[in-house]
């Protein structure tokens, strides 16, 4: 299997190790779906998955996509930004997933931006059970994508190594500016 194909896929392998079915999922950045349908899958018909985004095309598209998966329960689609995460879930989860950037599509004026990812972030390590996994691709082409970068980066950075294991995950033979990996898990004490 080319599990480092792109770092969605990279993404979907490690989560895999930590993520069982009855377990609970967020996707802070619904977008097509396609992350959701992963989660939602994975976790089965006795889990969970929450997925947010600010956008009704991409909510709309995700609905769409979970149905022809067959998927019509477990999931619960919130049309709000994932900085306001704490106010719609509550308890512990396995995993959490970003993708940010914008939707392909739609105008690149909806793209994630570091003053909402950076707290979504801090809420999303706040929330994973221990060994639990926090994924975040990170894109560097469209317009506003390197404050973001370095936004996140630094967040990531000034995480506390007692509580976390951050590791990036990046492409250096690769051309255009590629999309790279972020990987948060919260240590098992
Ligand atoms: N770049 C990826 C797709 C990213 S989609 C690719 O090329 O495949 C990113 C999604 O984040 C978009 O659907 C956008 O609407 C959403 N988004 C932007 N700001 C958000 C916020 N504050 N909270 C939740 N979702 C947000």
């Amino acid at each position: 299997m080319r599990f480092l194909k792109n770092p969605v896929i990279l993404a979907q392998y490690l989560l895999r190790q930590i993520l069982r079915p009855g377990g609970r999922a967020i996707d802070a950045t619904a977008g097509n779906g396609q992350d959701t349908v992963f989660l939602a899958s994975v976790v089965g018909n006795d889990g969970e998955v929450f997925a947010f985004d600010t956008q009704p095309l991409a909510i709309h598209r995700t609905a769409e996509r979970l149905k022809q998966a067959g998927i019509e329960t477990r999931v619960y689609l919130i049309n709000a930004g994932h900085e306001k995460m704490k106010d719609y879930v509550h308890g512990l989860f396995q995993a959490v997933m970003f993708n940010l950037g914008y939707l392909p599509g739609a105008g690149k004026q909806f793209a994630t931006r570091p003053e909402t990812t950076v707290p979504a972030l801090q809420q999303a390590v706040e929330l994973l059970t221990p060994g639990g996994i926090l994924t975040v691709v990170i894109y560097v082409g469209h317009p506003g994508a390197l404050e973001e970068q370095k936004a996140v980066e630094e967040w990531a950075a000034s995480l506390p190594q007692d509580k976390w294991d951050v590791i990036r995950c990046d492409y250096p033979n690769r051309i255009n500016d590629p999309p790279y990996l972020l990987v948060v898990q919260r240590i098992d004490l």
